[in-house]
């Protein structure tokens, strides 16, 4: 998983998502549902569904790059299946609360407003952010909560064969580097954290809805910190014993 692949993989399920949502609210207007609890009793299940669907595509999407970058294959943990269940509750309520907003303001879920593109009164710029934001939150987890969770792994090794192994992992904030990059973005783009930084920032709770950005890697083994940290002296017997 490179770049160039997980960025492919981010538009096909960002379009996907928005589709499906969209799809949901066309229901609710053509059959003329002026109740936010109608919908969500006929929608829910179904909106649950998606939502559960397209975190868990994402979150992967996010863990299998933080796996590649340290060279291991990803496979779903009890960890991540947690994470996943709280960002698709996290994020249910958001679209039923945008919805019960235009709602409000308008009895019905009126056409006319989604021509006007960034309109809090339009439904498709209500569903836009709704699956941007959960997309960029779901890989950011996945890629945060891998290398976490591989961090400990390698840790383990370490204690049992007393190899020189080294620690600390970097993650870089990382725009989408377009012209849609708003200046929060541009600000944070480069920043670098280590991994148990209490500090580490993540998009998109730390910028904006509809926020893109990503959290890259520089896996210790690259990174120069790490190498001006290490036991050269400890390297070369490892080295001998091979
Ligand atoms: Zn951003």
């Amino acid at each position: 998983m490179n770049k160039i692949e997980r960025d492919r993989q981010r538009n096909q399920l960002e379009y996907e998502l928005q589709y499906k949502l969209s799809n949901i609210i066309d229901n609710i207007r053509n059959q003329g549902i002026r109740d936010i609890s109608i919908a969500q009793v006929h929608f829910g299940p179904e909106v649950k569904e998606i939502l559960r669907r397209y975190t868990y595509l994402s979150y992967v999407v996010g863990a299998e790059y933080s796996a590649s970058k340290k060279k291991m294959d990803y496979f779903p943990t009890a960890i991540d299946l947690q994470n996943m269940r709280m960002i698709t509750d996290d994020y249910y309520p958001r679209i039923w609360l945008r919805l019960n907003l235009i709602l409000h303001r308008n009895d019905v879920l009126l056409q006319k407003y989604d021509f006007v593109p960034r309109s809090e009164l339009s439904t498709n710029y209500a569903v836009t952010t709704i699956a941007i934001s959960l997309i960029t939150r779901a890989i950011s987890r996945g890629t945060v909560s891998e290398l976490e969770q591989l961090q400990t792994a390698t840790k383990r090794i370490r204690v049992k064969t007393k190899q020189a192994v080294i620690e600390g992992d970097v993650l870089v904030w990382t725009t989408q580097q377009d012209e849609l990059v708003c200046p929060t973005c541009e600000e944070l783009d480069g920043q670098q954290w280590a991994m148990d930084d209490p500090g580490l920032q993540e998009p998109p709770d730390d910028a904006h809805d509809n926020c893109r950005c990503y959290l890259d890697i520089i896996p210790a083994e690259e990174s120069d910190i790490s190498v001006d940290e290490l036991d050269f002296e400890e390297i070369e017997l490892t080295a001998e014993e091979f």
